[in-house]
């Protein structure tokens, strides 16, 4: 037995005011006993009283319904203790009543012969009806205490037996109809009580609200809606028509075979409407039905994949057009074959098992990238497809969509991407081995060039002609440069191969790079600050270093005469990148070069302002596209510069050596 009540029940706030008005009741009842006022006690002097047992019991039973409500831990218990008094004061009086002896019952609450409220001495034995309610709703709460299918099923149906009591004795009075008021059975049940009881077996049913018949009038469904309107008018136009004809046959204003006569017929004309109504309301379903198979109809056929349904046996029970189209079978068919007609031989796509676990499990999807998921056409090709099962209930019961997407196009063109990118990469390959060839030998006739300029020199004596000397020595300065000019060549040719990714401190890397550059750091009396701390990541770390080292040198070197240089480095998470900016207060670039100073042996300056050969920032470009991403300048002439570059955050477990290929963090 669970120690809090705590049902979940939308009707709160009913079972509440039924409480309350239950607790009323009873109050108003026990007052009139003790002064004697006949109206509380029975309301009109015809009508039997509500005993003072009674009004106690069904201040107690109200009083244990409420508690139902509690979440308190000892819920339970308080519910018990109320209802224990109700078990016990019922059981006796219908033990008496029943057995006809007196075990005084009746002076459980109130001592019959009290000197304080000697009104009190009228006190009776209530009725055998009102004992047995007592007993029923008794047993209800101690049932709902089970928390158990079974036992609710069984209070709701206790719940509903004393409803049609009670209601029975409501009709007796509402027709003044004696036998029904206490059904031949000892006193009659007053009309407090059997109303007390009437609304207490509504109220406590909405506990279990989807149960019994309640769940009849509960509900958002059309049925639940229909039978809601239906039965309360039904009720209201029988209870008048029976009204009617008890007036009609007491007071003889007609004949009694006419009145009975225009009764039926006013019954039949009722009726007639309430079928008219249910009709209506059939109908308006039925088209909304029609409507919405229409629509999914629709849905169906203009979907641009094949969808098949398939019972849960494999069996296919609907096809659409794409799924004629692509198959190449009519739906006649296919319709009740197995949906093993359209795999490939010794290709299960669809087992017991898949179904099994798609029917417990939900939605399945097989990607269309193994040679498991090829379908066959009727006229026996095979294509590559993409299947997702989906479990839903359709008219036929358990039922799986299946929607098949056709890959044979962008299997096709995965292929063609797949062999561009492998031409790409030997072409790549080619370059790279052409510019190192190249650059490499031209280095040889240079070599020969400059040993016969050394040679002439030597020749000459000194004296011979000092033109020629010094012809001589701009040819050697212009095949010493020219030289210089092919070993970046081939710098830059060379960067990135045999390249490897490995987790790179960045941090540590500039550091190294900091360090590298001491000497010129120190003679221009620069500051570096770094602004944030650099993040790990996966690179190429030779290649970095080179990076850094370019970006760095640059900012020194492009110092304005008169200031002392000072270089911010920082990094931010930039989406799937990591932004890194390197910022000088030097002598800044006009926005028109902002694009050329990354190509190769573009420089803004002449040589001799600065030296260089223009390929730091081509090699930094080229670096920065190898990490997936790009590099750019923002800056202003005489206000120093700010280089930015972007670089992919990358997994390592993603990381593809062969390819070059990586995933994002
Ligand atoms: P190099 O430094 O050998 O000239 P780079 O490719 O590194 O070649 O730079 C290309 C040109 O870009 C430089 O000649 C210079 O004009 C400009 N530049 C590069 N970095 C800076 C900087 N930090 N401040 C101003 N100008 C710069």
């Amino acid at each position: 037995m669970a120690h809090t009540n705590t049902y979940p029940t939308p009707y709160k706030k009913v079972i509440i005011l039924t409480g309350l008005f239950m607790i009323i009741t009873g109050l108003a009842v026990l007052f009139g006993w003790a002064y004697d006022i006949q109206e509380l006690k029975s309301i009109s002097a015809q009508f039997s009283s509500m005993k003072v047992n009674t009004a106690i019991g069904i201040i107690f039973l109200a009083a244990s319904l409420l508690s139902l409500l509690l979440s308190h831990k000892n819920a339970t218990f308080i519910t018990l203790l109320a209802i224990a008094p109700v078990l016990f004061v019922g059981g006796v009086s219908f033990s008496e009543n029943i057995l006809h002896y007196n075990l005084n019952a009746d002076d459980f609450f109130m001592p019959r012969y009290t000197t304080a409220l000697p009104h009190f001495k009228f006190a009776e034995t209530m009725s055998v009806v009102a004992s047995f309610c007592f007993l029923m709703a008794s047993l209800w709460i101690i049932l709902v205490q089970f928390h158990n299918k079974r036992c609710i099923k069984a209070g709701q149906y206790i719940l509903h037996t004393i409803n049609l009591i009670s209601g029975g004795v409501l009709f007796g009075y509402l027709y003044s109809e004696a036998y029904m008021q206490n059904f031949g059975l000892g006193t009659h049940m007053s009309l407090q009580t059997s109303v007390c009881f009437f609304v207490f077996s509504l109220a406590a049913t909405l506990f279990h609200p989807k149960e019994g018949i309640t769940g009849i009038f509960t509900g958002n469904k059309s049925g639940n809606i229909m039978a809601r309107k239906i039965f309360i008018r039904m009720l209201v136009a029988i209870i008048v028509i029976g009204y009617c004809e008890i007036l009609i046959h007491n007071s003889k204003v007609a004949l009694p075979g006419l009145g009975s006569t225009l009764l039926t017929v006013l019954l039949i004309l009722v009726a007639i409407v309430f079928v008219h109504e249910v009709s209506k309301q059939l109908n308006y379903v039925e088209e909304k039905k029609e409507l919405a198979y229409q629509n999914l109809s629709l849905g169906i056929e203009a979907a641009p994949y094949a969808l098949i349904i398939t019972d849960n046996n494999g069996l296919i029970q609907h096809i659409n057009n794409e799924t004629e189209r692509l198959y190449g079978y009519t739906k006649n068919e296919l319709i009740g074959q197995s949906v093993k007609r359209l795999q490939q031989e010794g290709n299960d796509l669809f087992s017991q098992n898949d179904k099994n676990a798609i029917l417990e499990n939900g939605k399945f999807v097989r990607g269309g990238d193994n040679d498991s998921q090829y379908l066959q056409h009727k006229n026996g090709t095979i294509f590559p497809a993409e299947l997702t099962f989906t479990p839903f209930r359709s008219m036929y019961g358990r039922s799986i969509l299946i929607s098949v997407i056709d890959l044979t196009d962008s299997k096709h063109r995965e292929d063609i991407i797949n062999r561009q990118i492998q031409e790409l990469y030997q072409k790549n390959q080619e370059l790279e081995q052409f510019s190192y060839i190249a650059s490499h030998d031209l280095q040889e006739p240079l070599r020969t060039v400059s040993n016969y300029i050394a040679l002439i020199d030597e020749d000459y004596p000194e004296e011979a002609n000092a033109d020629i000397k010094v012809h001589l020595a701009a040819m050697n300065s212009a095949v010493g440069r020219m030289s210089k000019l092919i070993r970046s060549l081939l710098d830059f040719g060379r960067l990135g191969r045999d390249r490897r990714l490995t987790a790179i401190d960045s941090q540590v890397v500039v550091n190294e790079v900091i360090h590298d550059l001491n000497g010129l750091i120190t003679s221009s009396c620069s500051t570096i600050i770094i602004d944030s701390p650099l993040p790990t990541l996966y690179g190429y770390e030779t290649e970095l270093r080179q990076l850094f080292q370019n970006l760095i040198n640059n900012a020194i070197k492009f110092r304005k005469k008169d200031t002392k240089p000072t270089v911010h480095i920082g990094c931010a998470k930039a989406g799937n990148f990591y932004e890194f900016y390197i910022k000088d207060n030097g002598i800044g670039i006009e926005p028109k070069y902002f694009e050329s100073i990354f190509n190769i042996f573009q420089r803004v300056y002449h040589n001799d302002m600065y030296d260089g050969h223009g390929v730091g920032l081509a090699n930094c470009k080229k670096i920065v596209e190898m990490h997936g991403g790009n590099i750019w300048v923002e800056s202003l002439p005489g206000a120093g510069s700010i280089f930015l570059f972007k670089v992919l955050r990358l997994k390592k477990s993603a990381v593809s050596e062969k390819r070059h290929l990586a995933t994002v963090e």
